[in-house]
């Protein structure tokens, strides 16, 4: 395997419903790879873009949940988290004081969340709504504005909050957040009926916690991943096949686990049988995911399970409670 990094995917290079490989952008300006199978992983779903498939979005205007929230992260050290955490308990008025007039001051006050040592703050960043992850004016806006905010709070923070005196900037993120932009028209879609209903897909590539404890766990069938109008391009990550309910958990870190690691093991199944990803065989499939320890809840090497029936295996719910991120 040869790793490259620093280089930007640019083009699908496509021939008919085949994608032969992509070109990417580097300091060594265009230079094309060739693949028997291309793996979209850009959370984005650039490459689908680029080779003109349809896709599915909400509109910028339209999203105004979480989903559609662009923010970045910053970490602070030279904190006493302790004095903050002793302040927040022992006088309660007080600290609902400093956090309205921070609103006040800040426009919108941003809450620290403890790090790994006393002298390390985490603010997971203002939530910034209205703007489109895919278009560079928006994101642009965005790092600047977000940055703004960091340098006013750091500002505010120093000068009202117990424990935040010598606090200083040790990092802002190095990637902007962005949780949704386009998804992927997938052989299947995955969608709220099929969790409601507790299918279990035939050619299952592992299971997601549901978002509430009355749903059975989720059943991700391979067909989610496989582009509808390509048959070499697997889109795994949170941009895979679904409805914007489904996108609400299955863009979470694990779930990305989930469907990056059966997309490569599926890639990998297509180009030594030199077959199309979309012809990859869910029983073999299944059959090296269960080997390399991914629970399934359909037999491993079996084409035939069938989808549907009673829930069975462990329950690993997340409660509707369980905050968005
Ligand atoms: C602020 C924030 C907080 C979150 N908190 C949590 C949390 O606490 N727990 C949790 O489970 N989930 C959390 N999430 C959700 C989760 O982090 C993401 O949905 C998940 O990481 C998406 O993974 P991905 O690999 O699909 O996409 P991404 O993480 O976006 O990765 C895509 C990668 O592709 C690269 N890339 C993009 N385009 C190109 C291109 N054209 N060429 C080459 N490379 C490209 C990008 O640089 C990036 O490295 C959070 C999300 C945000 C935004």
């Amino acid at each position: 395997m040869k790793l490259l990094l620093h280089s930007w995917a640019a083009e699908p290079l496509l021939d008919g419903r085949h994608v032969r490989g992509v070109t990417f952008e580097s300091k060594q300006g265009r230079r094309a790879i060739l693949a028997e199978v291309i793996i979209d992983a850009t959370g984005d779903l650039d490459l689908c873009a680029r080779a003109g498939l349809e896709f599915e979005a909400e509109t910028k205007a339209g999203g105004a949940g979480i989903a559609h929230c662009l923010n970045t992260g910053w970490l602070w050290a030279g904190v006493d988290f302790a004095r903050w955490i002793a302040f927040k308990r022992d006088d309660p008025a007080a600290y609902r004081q400093l956090m309205a007039d921070a609103g006040d001051a800040l426009d919108f006050a941003e809450r620290p969340v403890v790090g790994w040592s006393n002298d390390v703050a985490l603010f997971l960043g203002p939530r910034l709504s209205g703007y489109s992850g895919v278009d560079v004016s928006d994101l642009t806006r965005v790092e600047v504005e977000s940055r703004r905010r960091m340098v006013a709070h750091l500002d505010h923070f120093r000068r009202q909050a117990p424990g935040f005196e010598n606090a200083w900037l040790m990092l802002s993120a190095p990637q902007i957040g962005v949780r949704h932009t386009r998804r992927l028209l997938g052989r299947h879609r995955l969608t709220i009926d099929d969790w409601r209903e507790g299918i279990r897909h035939r050619d299952e590539i592992g299971v997601s916690p549901s978002p509430s404890q009355k749903f059975a766990n989720v059943s991700v069938p391979y067909r989610a991943l496989v582009a509808r109008d390509l048959d070499n391009l697997l889109a795994p990550g949170r941009h895979m096949s679904c409805d914007p309910q489904t996108q609400a958990f299955m863009r979470e870190i694990p779930q990305c686990w989930l469907t990056g690691q059966a997309a490569g093991v599926a890639a990998a199944l297509a180009a030594s049988g030199r077959i199309a990803a979309a012809d990859v065989d869910a029983g073999a499939l299944q059959a090296e995911l269960s080997r390399q320890g991914t629970y399934l809840q359909v037999d491993a090497g079996s084409t035939t399970a069938m989808a549907g029936g009673p829930p069975r295996g462990p329950k690993v719910s997340i409660t509707a409670d369980t905050p968005a991120f």
